[in-house]
């Protein structure tokens, strides 16, 4: 694991990536940025990925969750507070048995976000 630079493409989904980018979102190292373009939101997730380590940038347009928070009949409802955003290496580095056109290291994970109030 000390070679980062030069692991080889994998198609991983495996949950050590989502837990490891997560860990990137707590020390800040990863960041994401809320924007809105014509009242749509979207995300910008820009950091090192979990995996290779490479820098990578990706925009993300959530589409789900409004609506669903509802009146508060439920008092745990923290779920309509948080958005997930899947993604997907995009470091734009050639590694190793990467196919064609692709434009990281394979893996995918999720991050958790919390939508700001108001
Ligand atoms: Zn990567
Ligand atoms: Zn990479």
């Amino acid at each position: 694991m000390s070679d980062e630079a030069g692991i080889s493409y994998s198609a991983t989904t495996d949950y050590h990536w989502t837990m490891r980018a997560f860990e990137l979102l707590t020390s800040a190292n990863l960041t994401v940025e809320r924007h809105e373009a014509g009242g749509a939101p979207y995300f910008v997730v820009t950091g090192p990925c979990p995996r290779c380590g490479h820098h990578f940038a990706d925009r993300q347009v959530t589409v789900a969750l409004t609506g669903l928070s509802g009146p508060s009949r439920g008092e745990s409802s923290d779920a309509a507070d948080v958005v997930f955003l899947d993604l997907t290496c995009s470091c734009g580095t050639a590694h190793q048995d990467a196919p064609r056109g692709a434009t990281g290291c394979g893996v995918s994970f999720r991050i958790g976000i919390e939508k700001a109030a108001g």
